[in-house]
Formats: C-alpha cells, structure tokens, sequence
C-alpha cells in the first residue's frame, strides 16, 4: 500500500483515482464515550466503510486512526456523532489531517495509562431492546436471567469502585467470567466486547428469597417466590440497582395500609411502577407527549402524572392528591417482576424516613425487617445508593424533582474556570452534593435529609468517592450560611477553609447557569425557608443583578412564626402566626403559644412563600398537621379549582427601598366558610401568581429587566408555575424555569458553585 500524506482540507480532493490514494485522520473524541461501548461501535462503523487504522481509549477521551478515501473519511466523520450508541454523548474535540501510516486492518489498540485523565463516570442505564430481546428468548442461553446487561446497558455509577472502568474495578470483580462470556467480552465484533458488568447465569449474581420460613435460592425458584408472596398481599423488599425498593400490590388496599402503618409514613404518596407495555399505565393516568417521553427516556424517572377519575390502583397511594408518580421497569429484574406480576407494584424507596435508600443486604434485612415481610436479594453489590429520579412536566416541559439513578452523576459545564476545586455541599434538606474543578461540575445522586448519622454517613461517603473517582481533590468547601445544617462540624473536621453561601442566593445563581444568555435578572426565590441575610428566615424573596451580584429587592410582608422549626410539619402554627399577627384569634391555637409568640419566644421572623401555603392550607380546613414537609402545599394545589377571583395585595417599598406584598388581605378569603374550599385554593394560588407579576412589574421599572426566573421548591406547583408563566408572558416578560437541575433545594450545590466563581473572577 502506498504511504502518502493527506493534504489539504478534506473532502475537496474527490477524483476518479480516490480509492488509490489513501489519507488519514486522526480524531479525538470527548464527552460521554468511555463505558458506553464507543470503542466497538467505531470498530464495526470502520469495518463497514473499508477504513484502516485503529481506536483506543486515552484518558476520558477516544482517539482514532482512520485511513481511507478522503470522502468515506467525512462519511465516518459525521456517522461518529449521528450514530453513536443511544447512551454516549461523543463530542469531537479534533479532526486532523495525519500522515497514513498504512495499516491493512481497523483494530481496537490497548487503553493509553498516560495523559492527563478527563473522566466520566457514566450513570446506570435501563436494559436495552437487545437484552430485553434475549431476556425473553427460551432458546438465549440468559433466558430469563434478571442481570442481563451489554455495552449499552446495565448498571454503571452504582457497580463502579474505581476507575479506569475495568471490570477488577467494579463490584463484578467477584465474579469471573465463564468462557462464553469470556468469548464475547473479547470479541471487538460482540455487542458485549469490553462490557464490564457483564453476566450470565453461569458466573453471575443471583437472587436469593428470604421470609420468616427460610431461605430460596435460584433466579427462577427466588423471583416465583417474591411474586407469589406479592400476589398473597406481602410488602417485599427487593434489592434493584441503586438500592432496595419496598414492593407491594398497587391495588390492594390491604397492602398498601400495611406499607403505611409499618414505614410510619401514613400520607405521602407512594411510587409505583408498572408492567413495560404501559398498557395498565395509560388506564392509570393521563399521558401527555412530554409526560411519555419522559417515562420512556433513558434514566426512566418517576414522572409525576394526572389520576384518571376510574382507576384501579388503590385509594391509599396519594390520599387527597390527583397525582402519583409512576414509572416504567428499568432493570431485567424490574422485567422479570412486572412480567410476572402482570400489575401495577407500588416501588418506594427502601429506607427510614428521609434517609439515603438502603444499598447492603445485612444492613436492609436487619433496618426494613419489620416493614417487609420477605426480601428479594441480590448478591451483585451496590456500592453507592442511589435513589428513582422524579420528574413533574411543569410549563409544557419535564422539570427535575429529584436527581437519580440514571441520571447521575450529573455532569455539567461551568461558564469559566473556577479557581480551585471545590466541594459544594449544598443543603440540609433534599441534599446532593457537587464536586467542581475546572471548568467541570459533578453532581451527586440525591442523598436526602440530613437529620441522621445515616444520612451524614452517606453524604462523607459520596464526598470521599467523587473525589477518588474523578481524581481530583478539593481544595475548599462551600457551605450555607444556615449554623445549623448537618454537615456543619464534619466541614469543620476536614481543616479546609470554607465559604459560606447565603440561600436564596445559591437558589438563584443555580437557575441563571442554566440560562447563561441572560445577563441581567429578576429572580424569584419562594422556598419553605432558609436562612437570610438579616437574621430573618426567608422564602418569599426576588434579587435583581446576576451571580455573584444580586441586589435584594423584594419580599413579602414578615410574620413571626409560632414555634419556629415546628411549623415545617404543622401548618396550623403559620395559621395562627398569621391571624395573631393581624390582631385575629386563632382559637384552634393553645394559648400558651400565644403567649410565648407575644414575648419573641421560639418565634423566628419569616418572609417565607412556603409557610404563606401552609397556613392556607390550614386555614382552608385542607390540612392542619402535616405528615411529610410539603403535604399542606400539595394539597392546597391539588384541592385548587380554576377561579381565579382576584385579591389584590398590596405592594410598597419598606424603609431599606425592599418591596414588600402584604398577605393579610387574603385571611378573609381564606376563613370565608361560605366558599367552597377549592375555590379559597384557586384564589389563593391566583393571589400569589398577581402578587408575583406586580412585584416583577415594579422591578422591571426599576431596572428594564425583562427576564424574569423562578427557583425554589414552591415552583414545584405546578398551578401556581403555570398561572405565574401565563401573566408573565402576557406582559411581556421572558420566564426561566430549570429544566436540567432541580428547583428545589437540591440545586443549592450548584448555586454555590456559581457564586463562589463569580466572586473570584
Ligand atoms: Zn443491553
Ligand atoms: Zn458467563
Ligand atoms: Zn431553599
């Protein structure tokens, strides 16, 4: 073969005698291409263009030597990124002219161990068509076999220990490959060439049944087990991929009171997951294009869907809610499951209230024993949990409610180069953590609430593994400026400096880095609270400016909160906060706290929009105590009907120029028994959506600013989002609401991030 250099730009050289003169390019390729079977798929994609030369992995990137035709070389240029496997994301860093060295061959070469690392850590993937194929196929030898998995599938973030991802490195080291499977890892033409998690029912994990009569071992003699203890009405704990679920029949009522009444959890609502055909799913709820796309996306995320009025499941999933979150089998176990089971299971997350999900089957058997009645475990381990995604389609599009399983870790860019890195770690409810260096951000699955050991456990855990993992070590940890939050003295211990970041400001440079056109904002931040920059507990506040900039221009009339903490869990305190802040009675209040709110006693001023919704909640008869934090506001949206019979509240300008709604005029709505109780909802979320649009109307004023964003956990409503988007729009504004990171209080890392960058530019 003749070796001649390549020249010029390519696919300008087309003659007759093109085949006769080979060039080369050489090509890099970053984002998401290790662990996702890029190296295979570039080999067969070569093969059949009739391109030589080779592929390896080096250092978080692929590298490619391809000699051909100059024009076949564009065609393999551009079916690199077209066709890539449905779970990279390959970005082409550069594309070279090179001299062709003249290979007779396309080969997959060893991976580069020099270079400086650029890592990925991919997330666990739902099982792909092919497998599904094979899972279902009685003459596949992984017939039925419930850890089925490929290049393009399988679990990933949960199984791996260490990287480079080689299969020693991950919890699969235990299990040594069996010759047929040997053969496929090492074929370069096999779908399963270098498929790490690799398995078959010859050398890979298996099930194991365990009730109060004994264990049952055996995939299929384990699963018929489960299934028939799940048709005999039992709550199962099933070991999955980011940690155990707690099963049990969705139509059953015996059941699921049951689930209840052990988990101690009597009113928030319940996942459930249904049979893959999404048959009974559609009888379920209503679907909505983005609803279903969203349930069918790769990180099968519980989504947030509509009751229909006729039903199946049982009353007792969402008490006093028109929505559940479903969601769709993404495991061959889940399959396997649902297959058999042949009906909705209600799926929860298998943990203690609010703590990280379980991960170790001691630590399951012995912490959920006296909630399951029986275990469906797995002995693949499960190195890091993580949790179901949640999604809610909000404004005509799917909002995060929670990162997951599938779909973290997050990686994500930064508009400039941070000075160190850091660890930023967020807050103290709804917690997840971000490791950033560089240019790049990591951000973990959720971990929960951090009011147990358990939970500070796992945040250390995740903290100390994002950094092993990636290689990198942070240099600097920023924190809320909340004293209280639970990972306070641990920050403390590691010796590292700190940076403390005030909330609701976190909360709005979260929502600007998703949109870095906008340059100058008007922000919303309504959250239940967190704490402000006067001493006070906020969550009814707008900023003005950009990150590492923002001016606090208004808010909403104070109140003090009676009992402080507590009325997170009991709407009745805001309640009477609320009348006894306007001179009203509040008889359903014991007068020993009235008493103490008159003398400042455990009584903290709050601006707060989450509290504003619980005490209308209260107010309203909808709900007085609370079972789970958010159940007043839930409920107030999903009691709400559609009038919208104006209350005006009124605006001015307090002494510091910050201006101020005033919620009182709203108590004789809200008290009015003479209206109906939904109609007292929809007015009360129309109030606050008016409230809302004459403070941005003002600003604008002020400013000329147009773009108007809204963060914090109160926008998960999605009525109050929505009527706030329609008036906004109405005048002019341009709305941003998050769709890539949570609106809640798991976006607060990031917001740290943002800040800490824009203070040292
Ligand atoms: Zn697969
Ligand atoms: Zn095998
Ligand atoms: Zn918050």
């Amino acid at each position: 073969m003749p070796r001649l250099s390549a020249v010029g730009i390519s696919g300008i050289h087309a003659g007759e005698d093109v085949n006769e003169i080979p060039a080369a390019r050489r090509f890099i390729l970053g984002g998401q291409v290790q662990g996702v079977g890029f190296r295979p798929f570039v080999f067969r994609l070569a093969v059949e263009l009739g391109l030589r030369g080779w592929v390896k992995n080096a250092a978080g990137t692929v590298l490619i030597h391809a000699e051909g035709p100059d024009g076949t070389l564009d065609v393999f240029a551009h079916r690199l990124i077209e066709q890539a496997p449905a779970i990279a994301r390959p970005v082409m860093v550069s594309d070279a002219s090179k001299r062709a060295e003249g290979h007779d061959a396309f080969t997959i070469l060893p991976s580069d161990q020099d270079a400086e690392p650029d890592i990925h850590v991919p997330p666990d993937y739902f099982a792909c068509d092919d497998c599904l194929r094979e899972l279902r196929d009685p003459a596949d030898r992984r017939h039925n076999y419930p850890f089925i998995n490929c290049t393009q599938c399988g679990p990933r973030y949960t199984l791996i220990d260490a990287l480079p991802y080689d299969r020693p490195n991950t919890t699969m080291a235990g299990f040594p490959l069996c010759p047929d499977c040997r053969r496929e890892y090492e074929d370069p033409a096999n779908r399963r060439f270098h498929a790490e998690p690799l398995a078959c029912p010859v050398c890979g994990p298996h099930l194991e049944f365990v009730d109060p009569q004994g264990r049952i071992a055996g995939d299929e003699a384990a699963l018929a087990a489960a299934v028939s203890a799940l048709k005999n009405g039992a709550i199962v704990a099933v070991k999955g991929v980011g940690g155990y679920h707690l099963m049990c029949d969705a139509a059953s009522n015996t059941a699921v009171a049951t689930l209840r009444q052990r988990k101690l959890r009597p009113g928030k609502p319940l996942a459930v997951m249904f049979p893959a055909d999404g048959r009974l799913l559609a009888d379920t709820v209503q679907l909505t294009p983005e609803s279903e796309a969203m349930l069918n996306s790769p990180a099968r995320p519980i989504v947030l869907s509509v009751m229909r009025k006729n039903h199946d499941l049982s009353s007792l999933i969402a008490p006093g809610l028109n929505e559940i979150g479903c969601f769709l089998p993404y495991s061959p176990l889940h399959h396997l499951l649902l297959d058999r089971f042949g009906g909705p299971l209600v799926a929860t997350s298998g943990n203690i209230s609010g703590e990280p999900v379980l991960t170790a089957n001691e630590e399951a058997a012995g912490r959920l024993g006296r909630i399951a009645d029986a275990f469906l475990h797995h002995n693949r381990p499960i190195v890091r949990p993580a949790d179901d995604p949640i999604y809610r389609v909000i404004a005509g599009r799917p909002r995060p409610i929670r990162i997951g399983r599938g779909s973290a870790p997050l990686e994500i860019e930064l508009p400039r180069t941070l000075p160190e890195p850091v660890i930023a770690l967020g807050s103290h409810m709804k917690n997840s953590i971000c490791l950033a260096w560089d240019k790049r951000v990591v951000i973990s699955p959720h971990i929960g609430e951090l009011d147990t050991a358990r939970s500070l456990a796992t945040l250390i855990r995740v903290a100390g593994d994002l950094q092993r993992l990636y290689q990198v070590q942070a240099q600097h940890l920023l924190l809320d400026r909340h004293p209280g939050y639970g990972y306070r003295s641990w920050a403390r211990e590691t010796g590292l400096p700190m940076t403390e970041i005030w909330h609701h400001r976190a909360h709005a440079s979260a929502l600007a880095w998703e949109f870095p056109g906008v340059e100058d904002w008007i922000v919303f931040a309504w959250d239940g609270v967190g704490l402000g920059e006067d001493g006070n507990l906020w969550g009814g506040e707008a900023f003005t400016g950009r990150p590492g900039d923002w001016r606090h221009a208004a808010s909403l009339r104070p109140f003090r909160l009676a009992g402080g903490e507590k009325a997170a869990r009991e709407p009745w305190r805001s309640a009477a906060a609320l009348l006894w802040e306007c001179g009203q009675p509040a008889d359903f209040a014991p007068d020993l706290l009235r008493l103490a709110w008159q003398k400042g006693l455990n009584s903290p001023t709050s601006t707060s929009a989450g509290r504003l919704f619980d005490a209308a909640a209260a107010l309203t008869g909808l709900c007085r105590t609370a079972s789970f934090e958010g159940e007043g506001p839930m409920k107030l949206e999903a009691a709400a009907s559609d009038d919208q019979t104006p209350t005006e509240l009124p605006l001015q300008a307090d002494p510091d120029g910050i201006l101020r709604s005033d919620w009182s005029v709203l108590l004789p709505m809200l008290t009015d028994d003479t209206l109906a109780q939904a109609d007292r909802a929809g007015r009360f979320h129309a109030a606050l959506a008016d409230a809302l649009l004459a403070q941005a109307i003002a600003l604008r004023e002020r400013t000329g600013t147009n773009d108007v964003g809204l963060t914090g956990g109160v926008f998960q409503n999605r009525r109050l989002t929505e009527w706030v988007s329609d008036r906004l729009a109405r005048h002019g504004f341009a709305t941003h609401l998050p769709e890539r990171i949570p609106v809640n209080d798991a976006g607060i890392g990031l917001g740290q991030v943002m800040e800490y960058l824009y203070r040292h530019e």
